[in-house]
């Protein structure tokens, strides 16, 4: 008999702050010198739809160092933040107070930043190299400050601010074979006893056009592989994971050792390798069948050391639920905006904007072009059934509820012509228990109903 392999998965948005970085490592395909810094005010616009999309982490990346650009110092004190930390700090604060629990991940921190972050961070990324690779055209030859203070150093100094960290292991980047198995097995025989490391990532290199390792060929499988089985025994009970669209590609790793896909921005995509699509959740479920693998959702925090902290708890609490939730429903529900009808992610969808106007009723204008038509000139049936089952899904996610349209009856009073705009409008219009209803209509410029629909809605 096969025994089920338990993976679990933290469902993430990433926030890119800056790319501005004071290093250049020859494989970043990330950084980019004047690349503003996102003011704190428009943070709560970026968290929101993460909160809608049921995250229950906010990653927040950033280059290293960026304070040592100018423009970025002009930002802090635009902020009023007299240093970057003082800004983490205050990012991290408004993602608790969105629900989100808040991943710092800047490359290498100073102890006074650790020392700012350690109330309000859920955790830190901590990024560890098996080799310097600082001679002429090496991964580190002009990214120095990479190597000011090593990732053992940083561990101690983690430990010391009572910090929870992940580790990720860059590797591929130019280190021996020899090297990462010693890596792994030094830095998990220094810290995999300690409470407040939370899980382990390791991340293969992969080649970014306009780097200087651009024709750097990515590790073999087997390479891949061999760091997992050392990783596993050097860390043999923590979460162990590799990035997601790499899982995608080899879910065999299971087999060696690999028991998690860790932070996975299933809600945003991956800002930092945007070239690897982020697959969805059922895409990963169905992978690991291959395997004889399951998918269960964690949250980012793991050990008691890092969850009992009092800044923590409500943020904690509200992640709990929603994750709670999810399972209850059986179906992983998350709006990574590339919905058909309303998904601003979607390059082929229709990208129609809903507008809300109370608590009960949303709007959307649209006009249908030819290509959506059935008959000569006539919008077909089946689009404008999907447009009124949107808006009826719409006004009851406005009430903040999640939900699936279980059943959808629509009356088609006359032909809607191609060209004209239309008027889709969604009205709450309650609920039995877990099942809720709404009306939805169709009119045109004048104002004349086309068609109209009922449906009823299953809560999840
Ligand atoms: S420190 Fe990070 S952001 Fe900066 S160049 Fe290196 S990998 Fe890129």
């Amino acid at each position: 008999m096969q025994t089920t392999r338990s993976v679990s998965v933290v469902v993430s948005g990433t926030v890119v702050l800056t790319r501005a970085c004071r290093e250049a490592c020859a494989y970043c395909g990330f950084r980019r010198d004047d690349d503003p810094l996102v003011p704190l005010g428009r943070l709560g616009d970026l968290f929101s739809p993460m909160t809608k999309g049921r995250a229950t982490e906010v990653v927040l990346t950033a280059g290293q160092t960026p304070a040592e650009r100018p423009h970025v110092l002009m930002a802090l004190a635009r902020d009023k933040c007299t240093s970057f930390g003082e800004y983490l700090h205050q990012a991290c604060r408004m993602a608790l107070e969105h629900g989100l629990l808040p991943v710092v991940q800047v490359g290498l921190l100073t102890p006074l930043e650790l020392k700012t972050l350690a109330p309000v961070a859920a955790s830190v990324r901590i990024p560890v190299f098996a080799a310097p690779l600082d001679g002429e055209g090496q991964a580190h030859a002009t990214a120095r400050g990479r190597l000011a203070l090593t990732g053992r150093e940083l561990i101690e100094k983690a430990h010391q601010a009572g910090m929870p960290y992940h580790l990720d292991f860059l590797i591929g980047i130019g280190e021996s074979p020899e090297d990462r198995a010693r890596m792994a097995r030094e830095i998990g025989a220094f810290c995999a006893a300690d409470p407040w490391l939370q899980d382990v990532r390791a991340v293969p290199f992969q080649p970014v056009p306009g780097t200087p390792f651009r024709a750097r060929p990515p590790l073999p499988f087997d390479e891949v592989r061999a760091v997992i089985v050392e990783l596993a025994r050097a860390f043999p009970v923590h979460a162990l994971s590799v990035p997601i669209h790499l899982f995608a590609r080899y879910p065999e790793l299971v087999g060696a050792g690999l028991n998690d896909l860790g932070s996975t921005p299933v809600v945003t995509g991956d800002p930092v390798m945007p070239t690897f699509p982020v697959p969805g959740l059922e895409l990963v479920k169905s992978r690991l069948v291959e395997v004889a693998g399951a998918l269960h959702e964690r949250l980012p925090l793991t050990t008691p050391a890092a969850m009992n902290r009092p800044a923590l708890a409500e943020g904690l609490t509200r992640a709990r639920e929603r994750l709670q939730a999810r399972a209850a429903s059986g179906l992983a529900l998350l709006d990574n905006r590339k919905c058909f009808v309303c998904g601003d992610h979607n390059p082929d969808g229709l990208r129609i904007a809903f507008q809300r106007h109370d608590a009960n009723t949303c709007t959307a204008t649209w006009v249908a072009g030819a290509t959506f038509q059935g008959y000569a000139g006539i919008v077909h049936g089946g689009l404008l059934s999907t447009l009124l089952d949107e808006a009826m899904a719409h006004s009851l996610n406005g009430a903040g509820l999640q939900v699936v349209t279980a059943d959808l009856r629509v009356r088609f009073l006359r032909p809607v012509p191609v060209g004209l705009p239309l008027t889709v409008t969604g009205t709450r219009t309650g609920n039995r228990q877990r099942i809720h209803f709404a009306r939805g209509t169709v009119t045109g410029p004048d104002g004349v109903l086309l068609a109209e629909a009922e449906g009823r809605f299953a809560e999840c």
